[in-house]
């Protein structure tokens, strides 16, 4: 059953070895607040202020010394949210009516929520209980002036930017995100909006590449398609202003399989050539040295495979660590683990990324419709990792899960 040449392979432990030991330079930026949703933090948030500001009504009610509480007190006063805590400190039996957000008058020692109370007159009469502390937050319980908020490296997401707003981080600092090109090469294959003849198939990778390359925070040039033809490849390989570029078709032993050997002529070393995996044994990762020159190619270049289903998982497993990494994020995927619903046969040689669909705590495997198969991709979330030459699994056995993106 043994595959021919495999044992040329390397393994995808060893592929992810080279990637992350490639040394990158992700950028600086500087933006506006509102466009960085999604971006990777460069340089750590503190707090402008303490958080709160001030001790602050939580609810709209009356703010009362606790110890008072309980009875009737007289309402000296009022606070509006936006208002000024200059009242005079509230004496024994006094209160003062108070808005969610207000600041509390010197004394107070908690808020009686409006529901509680009834008002006739000034006197305000309260039901049950007040505890001291009820319905308040002190000042500075949620960040003391000059506290480290936001740590550098994370993903800004809608709470971190609600941070970065509260303490006026107007503008951040974030990593650039990575400008990727897309090129698909091939003489069978069309633009999707024409009609194919004979043989011809449609483009659907430089689709499916460039929704991946933007959901790792990449940014998407697209290179479009050339034929099967060394001249025209190494032409758009050179496109400059890139850091890396993904290119799919053209990657396998076939006699106008050209694409290594134009990354070679174009000074690139090939890191790596033709992976144990499965699908997409026909996998290649081409560096240079030094970052992007302003008229010369990327400083990465990725072969990948031309069936839509390898070049995806290609670039789920592997890519995605360098597009990360370009950014100074994390290139850690999201792992999940599942019981399996059916049994498996014994894998091969390759270690292979099965698509399935997991669902609370389960795992369906979907029918194996090859790698070109990517409309069984569309039912799937996720890839069932099957290590090489792993035994027959029965249902009921733990596995593990590589999640979408
Ligand atoms: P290759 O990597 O050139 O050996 O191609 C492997 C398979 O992927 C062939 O069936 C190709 O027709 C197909 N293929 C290559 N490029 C694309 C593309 N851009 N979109 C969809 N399928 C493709
Ligand atoms: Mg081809």
């Amino acid at each position: 059953m043994s595959e021919v040449g495999i044992d040329n392979l390397i393994g995808v432990a060893e592929a992810i070895a080279v990637l992350d030991n490639t040394p990158v330079t992700p950028r600086i930026e500087r933006i506006a607040l509102p466009g960085a949703d999604g971006r990777v933090l460069a340089k750590a948030v503190s707090a402008d202020r303490d958080y709160p500001p001030f001790d602050k009504a939580l609810m709209d009610g009356y703010a009362v010394r606790a110890e008072d509480a309980g009875g009737s007190l007289r309402k000296v006063g009022e606070i509006a949210a936006g208002g000024s805590a200059g009242v005079r400190p509230l004496r024994a039996g006094d209160c003062v009516s108070i808005m969610t957000g207000a600041p509390l008058p010197p004394g107070a020692d908690a808020v009686v929520p409006i529901e509680w109370t009834s008002l006739a007159g000034d006197v305000v009469t309260i039901r049950g209980n007040v505890r001291t502390g009820n319905a308040i937050a002190k000042r500075a319980t949620e960040a003391k002036a000059g506290d480290g908020v936001l740590p550098a490296g994370i993903h800004l997401g809608p709470a971190h930017l609600s941070v970065c707003a509260q303490v006026g981080a107007a503008l951040v600092d974030v990593f650039a995100r990575p400008r990727v090109g897309v090129l698909s090469t091939g003489d069978e294959v069309v633009a999707f909006d024409t009609t194919p003849v004979g043989s011809q198939i449609r483009n659907s990778n430089s689709v499916l590449l460039s929704s991946l390359v933007r959901r790792y925070g990449g940014q998407v040039d697209h290179l479009g398609h050339v034929r099967d033809d060394p001249a025209s490849i190494a032409e758009v390989l050179s496109t400059p202003g890139l850091d890396a570029i993904l290119v799919t078709g053209g990657m396998s032993m076939g006699e106008y399989d050209f694409t290594p050997r134009v990354m070679r002529e174009l000074g690139y070393e090939l890191a790596i050539t033709k992976l144990k995996i499965k699908p997409g044994k026909p996998f290649v990762f081409a560096r240079r040295s030094g970052p992007a020159g302003k008229d010369a190619g990327p400083q990465f270049i990725f072969g990948l495979p031309g069936n839509p289903v390898s070049a995806f998982v290609c670039t789920v497993r592997l890519v995605s660590r360098l597009l990360l990494r370009l950014q100074a994020a994390s290139p850690e995927p999201k792992w999940d683990t599942a019981t399996l619903t059916t049994d498996l046969p014994a894998n091969g040689p390759r270690e292979f990324y099965q698509p399935v669909f997991a669902e609370a705590g389960t795992v369906n495997p979907l029918a194996w419709g090859g790698s070109a198969d990517v409309f069984t991709l569309t039912r799937a979330n996720a890839l069932l990792i099957r290590a090489a030459d792993e035994a027959a699994l029965p249902a009921g056995t733990s596995v593990q899960l590589l999640r979408f993106p």
